[in-house]
């Protein structure tokens, strides 16, 4: 076990618990790049001159591109939430630096120092990231927000240690220790089972249940995500065979990491592998996939298209695409991302949002899917909205190949809800949502 440099801990009488955290800024990155490096470091040490100004016992320690370490006291957890609160209001407050305004937003993450360690552990530092990066294996213990706590009750050698993993896939892949599961998608007109999206799933029996998010954007890293797509595809097309046998033919959606979209080798022989297939493939890229290089992925998504391989942009909305070359992407489908229909009936935003996204989607004659559907309210609410396909766990969670044979054989199409008014304003339907939600 080694420890990690900073920042340093204060030895003093306060015999509170002590805490490290870390607050990451939301697109400080692209900010850093118009205003320049110095302003945007004097952005960053006046943030940590108000992290110290808030937070109790507190020692600011490394700051990096856009995040500050920090350490600080508290009587417990609950404490420590309440001060990281009140110093995240203080830090999202708006700063004036060489006379341009800013104001930072920030998520932090932080874990309790155990009382026998005199400094923070790379293994601490690791997990209070991946907490940031919203990597699910760190298992935030306050779940996601803007608050994250972490869990350091959690065997550390499962959650932490990317380089085991790294390691370990390789070998993983060729023993088959990952496998597929798939979460159908519902057409929401006519109840209909439209098609399935293959989500990777890895169950080491050294490191235990792997994060998906985790593994995957590792394996970008690294350029094994390369491996696991084919691997992942030749399994969606063994999978679709037995589909096939048993009567269903099912669309299946494979998510593809958008560094591999430029990777002319390797669509190279996807295109083979799709060709040869007997049944229905179709691939999700995510939206900020697309956005990295537009131009690659354009002449990607041009062949699929030619090849009548259909095209989702997935994960809609949490890219800030723009809508110039949005035009110009021949997809068939844009899937909204599940951030903004988790809160859809609670939230006044979400609803405009989406609303203006299915709007947006049918005008450029795709058909519109929201992820992340959890309850009959919302899926009602999509139904109005005109959305044409809902996936969720309200639908169905994703499921092993086994799982989804039985799902397809006993799930009866759902008839779809009562007709409800098309051109229905988003604010009603805000009111209307907030006003069932109230009974
Ligand atoms: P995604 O493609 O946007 O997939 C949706 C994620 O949301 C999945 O997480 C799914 O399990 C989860 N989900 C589905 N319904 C609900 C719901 O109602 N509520 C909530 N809270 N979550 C729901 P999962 O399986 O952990 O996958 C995470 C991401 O990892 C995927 O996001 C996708 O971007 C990536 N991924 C998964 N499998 C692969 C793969 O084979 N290749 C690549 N490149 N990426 C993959
Ligand atoms: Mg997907
Ligand atoms: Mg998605």
């Amino acid at each position: 076990m080694t420890s990690h440099p900073a920042p340093p801990i204060k030895h003093d009488a306060d015999r509170r618990a002590r805490f490290f955290a870390v607050v990451a800024f939301e697109r400080f990155i692209p900010a850093r790049q118009t205003v320049g490096f110095e302003i945007a470091n004097r952005i960053l040490v006046r943030a940590a001159d108000r992290i110290l100004a808030a937070m109790q016992g507190g020692s600011v320690g490394r700051i990096g591109h856009n995040s500050i370490e920090f350490s600080f006291r508290a009587a417990d957890v609950a404490a420590a939430r309440h001060d990281l609160s009140h110093c995240l209001a203080l830090l999202e407050r708006r700063l004036e630096i060489a006379g341009v305004a800013f104001q930072l937003t920030g998520t932090v993450a932080f874990a309790p120092i155990p009382a026998d360690q005199t400094a923070v552990t790379d293994e601490l530092f690791d997990a209070v990231l991946a907490a940031l990066s919203g990597d699910g294996q760190g298992a935030p213990a306050g779940g996601g927000g803007r608050i994250r706590q972490i869990d350091t009750r959690l065997p550390s050698s499962v959650q932490l240690d990317d380089l085991a993993l790294l390691r370990a896939l390789p070998a993983a892949l060729a023993a088959d220790e990952l496998h597929v599961v798939y979460q159908p998608k519902l057409d929401c007109r006519t109840g209909r089972h439209l098609s399935a999206e293959a989500l990777l799933r890895w169950e080491s029996p050294t490191l235990g249940p792997v994060s998906t998010i985790r593994m995957i954007t590792l394996a970008e890293r690294t350029g094994a995500i390369r491996d696991i797509t084919i691997w992942v595809i030749r399994q969606v097309l063994r999978d679709q065979a037995v589909l096939h046998a048993a009567g269903h033919d099912l669309c299946i959606f494979v998510n593809m990491s958008g560094p591999l979209l430029s990777d002319q080798g390797f669509m190279a022989e996807v295109m083979g592998m799709i060709a040869s297939a007997q049944g229905r493939l179709g691939i999700e890229i995510t939206e900020t996939s697309v956005i990295e290089d537009p131009q690659a992925a354009i002449e990607t998504l041009t062949a699929l298209a030619a090849a009548d391989v259909p095209v989702a942009i997935d994960d809609f909305g949490s890219g800030l695409s723009s809508l110039a070359y949005l035009k110009r992407l021949p997809v068939s489908e844009l899937k909204i991302d599940k951030m903004f229909i988790s809160q859809l009936t609670s939230s006044n935003r979400d609803p405009l949002i989406v609303r203006a996204s299915i709007d947006l989607a049918h005008a450029m004659d795709m058909t519109v899917t929201a992820e992340g559907v959890e309850d009959g309210m919302c899926q009602s609410l999509l139904h109005v909205m005109g959305c044409d396909a809902l996936q969720g766990y309200h639908i169905a969670r994703p499921m092993p190949l086994p799982g989804l044979l039985a799902f397809l054989r006993d799930t009866p199409a759902r008839p779809a809800p009562a007709p409800a008014p098309v051109d229905t304003p988003p604010v009603r339907l805000v009111h209307a949502a907030n006003t069932r939600r109230a009974r």
